[in-house]
């Protein structure tokens, strides 16, 4: 299972990558591909029968939640194409930029072109772009850094805290006569230091002046540099840069779950990938034991063990309770010198199996050992 896994995250998430950083793929090309890819999973080696045992979502978790950490096609589908929105945004020159602004108006956020004189290709990219509501996902990961207000609108663009001036001060915007002006329109350079100067319809009321006080507060603390220009820059990035991993990364945060604690210890232990997979089945109870496939209406001679033959085969008998397992981690605990309570839970059961005089290595190994045991007895069942 890991050589498939490995196969899948390198050849068939790869394969349709060119196609993918281009077109926005249509809903049923994606179910075809995550079908082949789940079938590439699960359908394959010992096990006969084509069942998912994990959901597709699931698998696409990260691995300390508990996942395997596989792309989400359509999420990764948004995240390449979001490339073409930055490179639009952030490139000053291009003759594919030119000929897209000079047909579609002033720019990515432009309704002035009507929909239907649009191409498809421009209405999947916008589409895109405003997924998630509001001004869309993107526009959000979207900074500025701030050189001498040559581009950046005062009023209109994120450029101190996280939300536009004019949200935040919708009365004052109402009465400013710099509507649509960049920074270097709302104040000018006094020797070596920069003066905000902003200028308004009529006097302002008494109740205004604490807004306003509240503004000017606001952006005295931003510092505007005389010989740089603004840029923008993508805020899950230290260094400011696009790139298409922080972009997916961004889209699947809002459905990321917590990080388990015990997923995390078992992808560290020292073993082979095959054997971790096996244990990772086991502890998510996702392995095909006589009461499992018993769950998914599987119809089989018997459900019981198939080393003793004396219970159900549950997930917690055949590695545990069983006596031919528990005489295999009697005769383990022994070898190493520990007295242990054993757990009947498999999860406990993993929890503390540690040295606790150990090091972080020798848990790691100790660990590795617990994940080795449990697939030797599986191989042994089988
Ligand atoms: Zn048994």
């Amino acid at each position: 299972m890991a050589g498939r896994l490995c196969l899948i995250k390198s050849v068939l998430s790869a394969t349709p990558l060119y196609y993918l950083s281009l077109f926005k793929a249509p809903e049923v090309v994606c179910k075809s591909i995550i079908s082949i890819q789940r079938r590439f999973l699960w359908g394959w080696g010992k096990e006969k029968m084509f069942i998912s045992w994990v959901s597709w979502r699931d698998l696409c978790r990260t691995k300390e939640e508990g996942g395997l950490g596989i792309k989400d096609i359509r999420k990764f589908n948004y995240a390449l194409m979001a490339k073409w929105m930055w490179r639009y945004s952030f490139d000053e020159k291009g003759r594919w930029k030119e000929v897209i602004e000079s047909k579609y108006g002033l720019g990515i956020n432009s309704d002035s072109v009507p929909i239907k004189y649009q191409s498809w290709w421009w209405r999947d990219l916008t589409s895109i772009y405003r997924e998630g509501g509001g001004d869309g996902w993107f526009q959000d990961e979207v900074g500025w850094r701030i050189g001498s207000g040559d581009k950046i609108r005062f009023w209109e663009d994120v450029w101190v805290g996280n939300s536009k001036l004019k949200t935040l001060f919708p009365r004052l915007y109402s009465l400013s006569l710099n509507q649509g002006h960049k920074l270097e329109e709302v104040g000018e350079w006094e020797g070596s230091i920069w003066k905000w100067s902003l200028r308004w319809r009529r006097g302002r009321f008494e109740w205004e002046t604490s807004i306003e006080a509240e503004l000017e507060g606001l952006i005295a603390r931003v510092k505007v540099k005389k010989d740089e220009k603004d840029a923008l820059e993508w805020r899950s990035e230290a260094n400011g840069c696009f790139t298409v991993s922080s972009a997916y990364e961004c889209l699947v945060s809002a459905t990321r779950g917590p990080q388990i604690d015990f997923f995390k210890h078992l992808w560290k232990t020292k073993t082979f990938p095959n054997v971790m997979f096996t244990a990772w089945r086991v502890l998510l109870n996702r392995i095909p034991t006589r009461m499992c496939l018993r769950r998914r209406g599987v119809l089989l001679d018997t459900y019981v063990c198939a080393l003793c033959e004396l219970k159900e085969e549950s997930c917690q008998h055949l590695f545990l309770e069983c006596k031919v397992a528990s005489r295999v981690w009697d005769l383990c605990l022994r070898w190493i010198g520990i007295l242990y309570v054993q757990h009947n839970d498999v999860r406990n059961h993993f929890e503390s199996f540690m040295l606790t005089q150990g090091s972080n290595e020798q848990n790691q190994i100790w660990k590795g050992v617990w994940a080795t045991i449990i697939w030797c007895l599986w191989n042994h069942r089988n």
